[in-house]
């Protein structure tokens, strides 16, 4: 399980409800066997964080938001946790006219920096996980897609330390491919942590369960995880439908896992279809004469590529198989192959 700091303290404990609170959280943990590999600081529910929390114009804001992520990450760290998810709900604007976006992307900066040495200085076992949304609940969020986070993220100074954290619904209402910026995130060395839900694109931050919605980019995602080894969570990040009683609220929560399992296993048939693989075969047949010149620049694969000769009518007339491709996957998804 994890949490944010409020979901565990309440934001006005004292520092004796404190201990009592963790004292028994950690019996609980021991008796059910839970861990907490990840956690993370609510800066966005107490209206001191109305303007922003480490971007806010204020500096006794910022201050505050700094000292409440330092106490957070010390309780995150005493339950175990070794991801901790930044998440800027109010790091953003209604009213441009309030700051300068680059400054704000500096005083961004300057908040995680002074919290990687703060980690780095307690000797602390932890990487952060940045974690990008478009809107909501700002009119328009700094660093609004996990593109932007990992174009930031080489701009710190512990960049090692520093991942993302990528959320379906986030990348879905901006309408953007999912799969593609896991994919990224991947190929970059830094998906540390992936938030699981599902949304209907265009619309408001819906947290949905897992697979609820979009079955086919729910499955090209878990296959594109299981291909390549991710070996973190496959954390849920979603909520029941408001129509739920308790027993409801287990459902979706049985149901996010169940569908991720399915889709794995559906994975798993999509590399054993002796179809669909042929057909993979012939898309990606290559005898290798033009890579090894295209692989890496030197002047003699320069010159050898402006003297090869290209039958351009041939390379547009080509079939590509797709439709077939995408068929076969479907069929394989609804169950009749
Ligand atoms: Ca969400
Ligand atoms: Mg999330």
């Amino acid at each position: 399980m994890n949490f944010h700091d409020n979901d565990v303290i309440p934001i006005d404990a004292t520092p004796n409800d404190r201990d009592k609170i963790v004292r028994e959280f950690k019996t609980a943990l021991k008796e059910t066997g839970l861990t907490v590999p990840m956690a993370t600081t609510n800066l966005f529910s107490d209206p001191a964080f109305k303007d922003g929390a480490f971007t806010s114009n204020n500096p006794r804001v910022r201050a505050y938001a700094l000292q409440k992520t330092m106490n957070a990450i010390d309780l995150g760290v005493e339950f175990g946790a070794s991801i901790y998810v930044f998440w800027g709900g109010r790091e953003g604007t209604e009213v441009d006219a309030s700051q300068n976006g680059a400054d704000s992307l500096k005083r961004f900066r300057e908040a995680i920096n002074f919290l990687t040495e703060y980690v780095l200085d307690n000797g602390y076992d932890l990487k952060f996980a940045l974690e990008a949304k478009p809107n909501e609940p700002r009119g328009d969020l700094f660093l609004p897609t996990t593109g932007a986070m990992l174009a930031f993220i080489a701009t710190l100074d512990h960049s090692e330390m520093i991942g993302v954290n990528p959320e379906l619904a986030h990348e879905h209402m901006a309408g953007l491919n999912f799969t593609h910026a896991v994919a990224q995130a991947w190929e970059a060395g830094k998906l540390f942590h992936i938030d699981l839900n599902d949304q209907a694109f265009g619309r408001y931050d819906q947290d949905l369960r897992f697979g609820s919605y979009n079955l086919k980019s729910a499955f090209f995602l878990v296959k594109f995880l299981e291909e390549v080894g991710y070996e973190g969570s496959r954390h849920f990040d979603a909520h029941a439908y408001r129509t739920e009683d308790y027993e409801g609220v287990k459902d979706f929560a049985r149901g996010c896992m169940r569908t991720y399992l399915i889709l794995k296993e559906k994975a798993e048939q999509f590399h054993q279809d002796k179809e669909i693989q042929a057909l993979l075969a012939e898309i990606h047949a290559d005898d290798g004469k033009l890579t090894s010149i295209t692989g890496k620049y030197s002047p003699q694969n320069a010159a050898s590529l402006k003297r090869q000769s290209f039958d351009r009518a041939a390379l547009g007339a080509r079939s590509v198989p797709y439709e077939r491709l995408d068929q076969l996957t479907v069929d394989l998804l609804l169950g009749v192959r």
